[in-house]
């Protein structure tokens, strides 16, 4: 705890004062054995059927409960995680809580977890996330990992290890679809299941053929090479309208729920007429 003290230079508003890898490390500091110590928090996005609005599945997002610094959103901790190599162990206790909050919830739901660049790289993945999902009892056709295009295209062995873990039933969603820079020859030899429209489309959508043009442009290719896709960050009623017009017809967003712990959503549809 006295070396936890001293290090809350981390979150400084001016980076440019500070050295940014002293900064990593207390960070990474404060961040090692944060699981161990139960301030890692799993939350969830319900993925809804459009038509109907029923959640099919939940997307789990990490939270850092940090003591002094309160609820600290993944954006200001994962990247450093993943420059000190703490994600991985931080990976896997996202994907441990997943699978077992999820193995018991009635309707049988798929989870989705985010999977970093650095996790898809360390050749124990396979071996440790199947060893995951068996301790939890979840089905591993219920499981759905994400990653980005880079993630995949920076890698060869990326390729590979996508290949084994469908080869378990375990399926694959490309994160942030359109927002990387994979070509998209590229992605008719991809093993992947699942395509998320960016929400930077998503918020284009706006009654014009030139702001539905990206995410249709999505969505043909993905009924072309027979994949589902799921568009993230809706937030009208109109943008609903729109992807269930295009074609798409799974999506999250703020305007269905935003991530809440997850006894918390389902005593919410629970609730539901
Ligand atoms: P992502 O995987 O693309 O997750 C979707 C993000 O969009 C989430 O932000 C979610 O809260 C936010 N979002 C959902 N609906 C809406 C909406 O209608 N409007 C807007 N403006 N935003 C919406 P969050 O939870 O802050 O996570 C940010 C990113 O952090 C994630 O983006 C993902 O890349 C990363 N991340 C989160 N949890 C994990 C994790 O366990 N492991 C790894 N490696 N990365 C994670
Ligand atoms: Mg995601
Ligand atoms: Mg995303
Ligand atoms: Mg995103």
């Amino acid at each position: 705890a006295a070396k936890r003290a001293g290090t809350h230079s981390w979150m400084r508003h001016d980076p440019s004062m500070v050295d940014r890898r002293a900064m990593d490390a207390a960070l990474a500091d404060d961040l090692t054995g944060a699981a161990g110590r139960g301030e890692l928090v799993v939350l969830y996005q319900p993925i809804v059927d459009l038509e109907t609005g029923l959640a099919t599945g939940y997307e789990a997002l990490v939270r850092w409960r940090h003591p002094v610094r309160g609820l600290v959103p993944p954006l200001d901790f994962i990247p450093v995680a993943e420059r000190t190599g703490l994600i991985y162990d931080i990976g896997l206790y996202v994907l441990e809580r997943a699978c077992a909050d999820m193995a018991g919830v009635p309707g049988s739901p798929y989870v989705s977890v985010n999977l970093s660049p650095r996790q898809l790289q360390t050749p124990s993945l396979v071996h440790d996330v199947l060893a995951v999902v068996r301790r939890s009892g979840l089905a591993a056709q219920r499981l759905v990992l994400e990653v980005t295009e880079s993630a995949i295209v920076d890698e060869q062995s990326g390729i590979a290890t996508l290949h084994e873990l469908r080869s378990h039933g375990i399926r694959i969603a490309v994160d942030d679809f359109g927002t990387g820079y994979s070509s998209l020859h590229y992605l008719t030899r991809l093993p992947v299941d699942i395509l998320k429209i960016d929400r930077s489309f998503v918020a284009e959508l706006d009654g014009t053929p030139t702001g539905a043009a990206i995410a249709e442009a999505v969505i043909r290719l993905a009924q072309v090479l027979r994949l589902r896709t799921i568009a993230e960050g809706i937030e009208t009623t109109g943008q609903t309208d729109e992807l269930l017009a295009l074609g798409c017809r799974t999506g999250q967003g703020f305007l269905f729920s935003k991530p809440r712990p997850l006894d918390e959503i389902l005593l919410s549809e629970a609730d539901r007429p």
